[in-house]
């Protein structure tokens, strides 16, 4: 078989996905005997995307696994914290600082802002949906939008930002629940109905995955959701992904089967909806009875944050590239808003427009090539929301 395009891990470690000009440049700097060269790299952006107006950081556990080894060390603000890009004077707030030789991790910085950027987005779009869906299930479906390479990271990212389940078995694995999902037209199609498909389906598979079934691929849904509350006895949910040539007013015919679920006797049976969701479409159908979404493309194909990586110092001298601003610094936050500042140093007294005292934001991430830090993706995806809670957005 030829090989797939996608890198390997071993190839991402071995920098053989970096752009070649840091390649480059490591040869360079050995060559001149400039190998000793420490620095200070921050990693920041100037704005966000879909005018967004705060984002979720995400992607920091993995970069921590790239660089487990290497002779730097990492601080940063810990995954998942809720950012704005700019101080209010329009600083750019630093998300991670790495202190070290440049020549041994300047080759990482293309994989480094991989694994923040689009992670970000995607942990980003799924917080805004989850603040659209309040309360409600909401379950990752959008990785067939991507390169299968990165299933788990999607997954992730959007379980991080607030989503509630994931369907890939990758990404179930990655952060410890098991995957889930209904069923797809091609087993209504295959088995020839509705009504068969049930039946197998029921007959099939273990007791211990919920009964949620598919109820728009042949017939009316209201009727193929009573048909599969009558054949399957501990059915869970229905799943309406009607295409949109026949949708109408999805909301209505949410409301319609909700209606018949509920005058049948069958009031526990969950409406699930999916196809094309995203924050403004979620918006439209809360209240019209559903019970969760099943959101693809708006989270996987999330806008990528520009953050890029820029050395602030050089041997203990402040520098910077033009339209950068040199020096190590620090972030602060506002413990009561979450407001965002930054500072050169990180005994600073710097106080947030709402009156409270801002506090160092910045935790130990890796000293000297070890980590010091790790929380799992459930806690992580629990300050998210914690954060949302306390911005009034959840
Ligand atoms: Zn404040």
């Amino acid at each position: 078989m030829e090989r797939l395009f996608a890198a390997g891990e071993n190839e991402i470690r071995e920098a053989y996905t970096t752009d070649v000009y840091f390649e480059r440049t490591k040869k360079i700097i050995s060559a001149k005997g400039l190998d000793g060269t420490e620095v200070w790299a921050e990693f920041t952006l100037g704005s966000l995307p879909n005018k967004w107006p705060w984002a979720v950081l995400c992607g920091t556990e993995e970069i921590l696994r790239l660089a487990e080894g290497m002779d730097i060390d990492i601080f940063g603000v810990p995954e998942g914290t809720i950012f704005r890009s700019r101080s209010p004077k329009g600083i750019r707030v630093p998300l991670m600082n790495i202190r070290g030789r440049y020549a041994e991790f300047g080759e990482m910085e293309t994989a480094m802002l991989g694994m923040l950027c689009h992670p970000s987005g995607v942990a980003t779009a799924s917080a805004r949906v989850r603040c659209a869906a309040k309360d409600k299930k909401v379950m990752a479906f959008g990785n067939r939008r991507m390169h299968p390479a990165i299933s788990g990271v999607l997954d992730r990212s959007a379980y991080i930002g607030g989503c509630d389940d994931v369907a890939s078995k990758i990404g179930g694995d990655i952060i410890g629940r098991e995957a889930v999902g209904t069923l797809p037209h091609a087993l209504m199609l295959i088995m020839g109905s509705d009504e068969a498909a049930f039946k197998a389906f029921d007959e099939t598979i273990e007791r211990s995955v919920p009964r949620i079934v598919l109820v728009d691929t042949f017939s009316d849904e209201r009727e193929a959701s009573v048909n599969a509350c009558n054949i399957i006895k501990d059915l869970k949910g229905v799943r309406l992904d009607t295409p949109s040539s026949r949708r109408g007013s999805m909301r209505e015919i949410i409301q319609e089967v909700r209606w018949e679920l509920d005058s049948k006797g069958f009031k526990d049976v969950e409406i699930i909806a999916s196809g094309g969701l995203d924050e403004t479409s979620i918006r439209e159908l809360m209240g019209a009875g559903v019970s969760g979404f099943g959101v693809g493309t708006s989270i996987s194909n999330a806008p990528t944050l520009d953050i890029s990586m820029d050395l602030v110092c050089k041997n203990g001298v402040s520098i910077s590239k033009k339209g950068k601003f040199g020096g190590r610094k620090y972030t602060y936050r506002c413990p009561r808003c979450l407001s965002m500042d930054v500072s050169l140093s990180d005994d600073d007294d710097v106080t947030c427009s709402c009156g409270s005292p801002m506090e160092i934001a910045e935790i130990p991430l890796m000293r000297a090539g070890k980590r010091v830090h790790r929380k799992d993706p459930s806690e992580i995806r629990d300050y998210v929301l914690a954060q949302l809670k306390q911005l009034g957005e959840l």
